[in-house]
Parts: structure tokens; sequence; C-alpha cells
């Protein structure tokens, strides 16, 4: 019989998120006498420690940088950008030799760059020696200059396969003839309606026949939740009782606070009785639990929307709107709902719809959880991905 695949899973990830979050999954579900997985990983955190629940080498890098831009200054006015850049720049060379070194001494048979920066210097490291890489794509990239520079990284000969979220994140990788969509997966037993107890309704005093508006994920302006707060207002207009909740809060190293901008457009419409801010949950599971439906009212298109499949998985129905990632996961009025993006107005009404008759949108979220089973189980997933490692190892099972 063959020995395991030897791994190096590099992921600037430290407290869970998508990325981190699915590679942890990932991880859980693969076949370890197929794979041996090493992560090399910046910093000891929430991700570290559920990888030592599921018995997973780490070692830790401070020096693997997640964005080039991210600030490294409080102070310095307009200046810290570029002293980031460069104090990022230098850095990912210090991490990059750090890790060939690593690659070399362990003799890892792959690379596998789960997301972020890490794509270009596990490339290169994996370029230099002589060990093939995986890239994982979990991002829609905006920038033309962004773009081109990982398109060029995905077309270096050490990188055998790239895998991409979704359509919407695979765009500029189709040409290189290495692409292969592979969605998030979610753990269905640990995501599982009957076998999670609900504590959002207990924290804030709320009752069964309060309706909860869960939103789960980070406070970016990009993911739109002004829009769901004016959405809010409207509903609120036509029917008290109903609670919006907001789980998540400003990424690591913001620069702005705007949850607090947030909370104040909330005061701003006299609805901040009905607007909670829970800040960042570690097990998002008991919230979920509680909330009758999940909005992710992302104004910029999601590359995949990890949180539409946890909700669904715990049978709570998602509006999201009509692009990315959402688009391909959700059969809009079958198994969840699309509104247009930045529309404020179609959002309230399809809330008010769809808590109109809470029996029927409790059907919706059953239909949810079923989809999630047959196209989003974290063990299937994990399949495919082995199979992907096969090719580029050129190991096939
Ligand atoms: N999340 C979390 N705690 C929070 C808010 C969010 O663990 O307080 C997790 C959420 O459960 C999901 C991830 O962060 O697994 C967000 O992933 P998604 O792909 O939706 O968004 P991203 O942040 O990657 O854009």
């Amino acid at each position: 019989m063959e020995s395991p695949v030897k791994v190096l899973f590099l992921t600037s990830c430290v407290r869970g998120g998508g990325p981190g979050w699915s590679l942890f999954y990932l991880l859980k579900y693969l076949d370890r006498s197929a794979v041996d997985p090493t992560v090399v990983l910046p910093a000891a955190g929430v991700l570290a420690g559920r990888l030592e629940s599921i018995q997973v080498r780490y070692r830790i890098c401070p020096q693997l940088p997640e964005r080039l831009y991210t600030l490294r200054f409080a102070r310095a006015g307009r200046v810290r950008y570029l002293l980031s850049a460069l104090w990022n720049f230098v850095d990912g060379c210090r991490a990059f030799v750090a890790l060939v070194r690593f690659i070399r001494a362990e003799k890892f048979h792959l690379i596998y760059c789960n997301n972020m920066l890490v794509k270009a210097i596990g490339a290169f490291a994996g370029q230099v020696t002589g060990t093939p890489v995986i890239l994982h794509c979990r991002n829609i990239h905006d920038s033309f200059l962004r773009r081109t520079l990982l398109v060029q990284i995905a077309r270096l000969p050490a990188v055998r396969r790239v895998v991409c979220i979704s359509q919407a994140a695979e765009g500029p990788y189709r040409f290189s003839g290495k692409t292969t969509v592979v969605p998030n997966g979610v753990d269905l037993s640990e995501y599982h309606p009957e076998r999670v107890t609900g504590r959002l309704r207990a924290e804030l005093g709320l009752g069964e026949e309060d309706i909860i508006v869960g939103y789960l994920g980070r406070i970016v302006p990009w993911k739109g939740l002004d829009v769901l707060i004016d959405a809010a207002r409207i509903v609120l207009q036509q029917r008290r009782g109903v609670q919006f909740c907001i789980v998540g809060e400003n990424p690591v190293g913001a620069t702005r606070d705007l949850g607090a901008e947030y909370r104040q457009r909330a005061v701003g419409h006299g609805i901040s009785d009905h607007v909670h801010f829970l800040g960042f949950r570690e097990d998002v599971r008991p919230y979920l639990r509680d909330f009758n439906l999940l909005a992710l009212p992302s104004k910029e298109p999601e590359p995949f929307g990890r949180v539409n499949i946890e909700a669904m998985a715990m049978g709570v129905p998602v509006i999201a709107t009509a692009h990315g990632g959402p688009a391909e996961i959700i059969e809009d009025g079958v198994d969840s709902f699309l509104v247009p993006p930045k529309d404020p107005e179609a959002l309230a009404r399809k809330i008010l719809w769809l808590i109109s008759d809470l029996e029927a949108c409790r059907a919706f979220g059953a239909r949810a959880r079923k989809k999630v089973c047959e196209r989003f189980d974290a063990a299937k997933v994990a399949g495919r991905i082995e199979g992907v490692i096969g090719e580029a190892t050129e190991r096939r099972r």
C-alpha cells in the first residue's frame, strides 16, 4: 500500500472565518491513510485549538502575512499604508525562506495554499523546491493588479491544480485549464438542528413567539449590513416584535469601527431596541439555532458565503443577494431566497412575506437542510479534494 501524501497546508487564518472553517472541516474529513496533513499558520488561536481537537499537526510561522496592505501601524497618516506594505513584504520574504527550509527538511509531496497572500508565497516555494502546489481560490478579485498577479501565479509550472469555491471565484483562473470548482462543505452532524440547543433567545430574554432575523459574518462595508438595518426600519413599521440579531464584528485590525457606525444608524432609525449587536462568537450554532431566518445582504458578490450553508444545514432559510456564490447555492423560492443587492425595500418585502407564515418558513428551512445534505456535505467535499490532491501528485486513487 502506498504511504500517505505528505501535504503542507498553508493558511493565514487564525480565528476561523470562511477560509479557516472550510479548511478545518476539510482536514477533519480527509482520509488520513491517504493524506498526512501539516498546517502552517501565523499564530495560535481559535483555529489552532480546533486543529488540536482533530489531532492535526500545526506549526506557527509568525511572519506569514494575510494581505500586503494589512495595517501594521496605528498612526503615521497615509504613509502607514506604504510602510505596512513594505513591512508585510519583508515578512512575506522571511516566511518564504522559512517555508523553503521546512519543505526541504520535511520532504512534503504537496503544498496546499488555502487563501490570500499565502497563495503567492506557497506557489513560489513550490517552484523553488520542485514541490507540486494546489491553490485554493476563495476570493473574487476586484483589483486588476491583484487579479493579474494571481493569474500569473496560477500559470507557474509548480501549480498543478486551482480549486475554486464557486464559478464566481473561478472567473479569471478559468483560462489556465487547471481549475476545478469544489464548493465549501458543512459538517452535517455538528450543524444539525436537533443536536444543538439555542442560546440566543435566553441571552436576550426573548420568547419562542419573537421572530429573529439574523445576520452572521464580519462587519465590512460590502457585506451590506447597512442595507439590512434600513430594511429593518421598513419591517418594523409594519410588524413589531421582530428582532434583528447581528453575530460577528469588525475584522481584526480594522481601522474603521463600522459596527459603531451601524449601531448609530439603528439609533437614527429609532429601532435600536430591536437591533442587537452580539459581537464575535466562536461557536455560532446556538445562535443560528434560534434564528427564524438569515439575511445575507451583500452588496458585492460573495465568493461563496459559508454562512449560507451553515444556516441552511441548521434548517434556517436564507435571504441572500442574487449574485456570486449565493446565486449558485440557493434555488430561489425553493430552498431559500435571492433578492436584488442594495435594495432595502426588496429585502424588507421578502422578510415580511417569509415571517407572515412561520409554518411555511420552517418548511423552506427543511428544504434548505435537504439541499445542504445533498450538495455541501463536508465529508463528500473532502473526498473530492482528495481526488484533486491525487491528480496534483499523480497518485490517482
Ligand atoms: N463566524 C464566526 N463567528 C462570528 C461570525 C462569523 O465563527 O461571530 C464564521 C461563520 O460561521 C462562517 C465564517 O465566519 O463560518 C464566515 O464565512 P463566510 O464565507 O460567510 O464569509 P467571509 O468572512 O469568509 O467573507
